[in-house]
């Protein structure tokens, strides 16, 4: 379920209202269109006011999908939790619903008060996430790979009061530590840091000044005055190589897909044809696939797990039908919305769904590190079938329905 962010506009203060994945701010009441500039995580805070005898408790909100490859098959799971990052019996250990059942405050500097130190660590609140999950309880059973493909990893902070009679939550106006507790649990807390805050940065091409194309979760945005296009991520706007394999008459839409350049010496696989030979791909190789580079084609957009393998599974298979060509901005293109970080995440899970049988492949993974990674964003053109697209080179197909509701998994 999405979580949605009160957000005044930084140049009218009109209020906007933001899904948590969005990186665009379009103001209906001055027009003004900016990108959020994070140095770190999202920050939020529960509504409940402000005063200087506030503190702050961090949770980390983490939504996504785990992928556990097992002994003869891959298991995925969608995850949507937020969980404490300070331990202590009388907090809450999670923020349950309620992130989701009230708009949430985009930290800023007028927030008063102090915030507790994190005392977990990120990668132990995730692991936690994963065994709350139903796939983790089969505790003797084979794991040969974990991964957590994110869409959002954010921070949340309940907001606490400090009374005579102790700390109380500030939402639910609720005794949490009573004073004698509260002078025990040691609770390590810091003031406000500026670098919490997102920046707000017009949307022009870095590049000639034009105004950038894409909507509210879009994460790359091309420049229909000099084709480039751009990667919003914490530190700004970067240039993202990108392609388009041809589409003709009948492309109705380009979607996205990161093609990541890979060697991995745990199965001596550096070409196309290496991965063709060790994944037991029933295909006559033939003698140029010895000179392509190995690549993973990573969906480059939220969608259900099970569709992600599978795409993921039948671009990288059908990559030696594809040329892509230099692009060009058009307004065909599918946003992306899976960042290429993400997208690295997925390298072996992609890897594992694209072996014709486990054995050869799912024990390695342990032992599978990919190195000499390049990146590179490519669009194939899908025609209109229906309730369908379909892409005519590898004969991928995506249900029309599913495409649109992946946008707000
Ligand atoms: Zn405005
Ligand atoms: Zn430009």
């Amino acid at each position: 379920m999405d979580v949605r962010i009160q957000q005044p506009c930084p140049q009218c203060g009109g209020p906007v209202v933001l899904s948590e994945s969005d990186r665009l701010l379009t103001c209906s009441y001055c027009g003004v269109r900016n990108f959020l500039r994070s140095h770190g995580l999202f920050r939020y805070v529960l509504p409940a006011g402000n005063s200087r005898e506030m503190v702050h408790a961090p949770y980390l909100r983490f939504k996504g999908t785990i992928f556990l490859v097992r002994e003869k098959a891959i298991e995925h799971h969608l995850v949507d939790t937020t969980q404490a990052a300070v331990f202590h019996p009388d907090l809450p250990p999670s923020l349950g619903l309620r992130p989701q059942a009230m708009q949430l405050v985009r930290l800023s500097a007028g927030q008063g008060g102090s915030f507790l130190r994190p005392t977990i660590r990120a990668s132990a609140v995730l692991d936690k996430a994963a065994r709350l999950s139903t796939l983790m309880r089969r505790r003797d059973e084979v794991l040969f790979h974990r991964a957590y493909i994110g869409e959002t990893i954010s921070c949340i902070y309940l907001p606490m009061v400090r009374r005579e009679q102790g700390l109380y939550d500030a939402v639910r106006d609720r005794l949490l530590l009573s004073g004698e507790r509260l002078a025990e649990a040691g609770f390590r807390e810091r003031p406000f840091s500026p670098r919490w805050q997102v920046d707000f940065l017009p949307t022009l091409c870095p590049h000639c000044g034009w105004t950038l194309d894409g909507e509210g979760d879009c994460l790359v945005l091309t420049c229909s005055n000099c084709d480039r296009a751009w990667l919003v991520d914490n530190t700004g706007l970067q240039p993202v190589s990108w392609q388009k394999v041809a589409g003709d008459r009948r492309t109705r839409l380009y979607i996205g897909f990161w093609r990541i350049t890979a060697r991995i010496q745990a199965l001596a696989m550096e070409t196309f044809a290496d991965f063709i030979a060790r994944t037991n791909q029933p295909l006559l190789i033939r003698p140029q696939w010895h000179r392509r580079p190995m690549s993973f084609w990573i969906p480059a957009f939220r969608v259900r797990p099970r569709l992600f393998l599978r795409l993921g599974r039948q671009a990288t298979i059908g990559q030696h039908r594809m040329r892509p060509e230099q692009a060009r901005a058009c307004p065909e293109l599918y946003p992306v919305t899976l960042p290429p970080t993400e997208a690295r995440q997925a390298i072996k899970v992609i890897l594992a769904a694209s072996a014709a049988s486990p054995k050869p492949i799912f024990p390695a993974l342990p032992r599978v590190r990919p190195d000499r990674l390049s990146f590179s964003l490519v669009y194939l053109p899908f025609i209109s079938t229906g309730q369908e697209w379909q892409q005519p080179h590898t004969g991928m197909v995506i249900n029309k329905r599913v495409l649109g509701f992946g946008r707000h998994l």
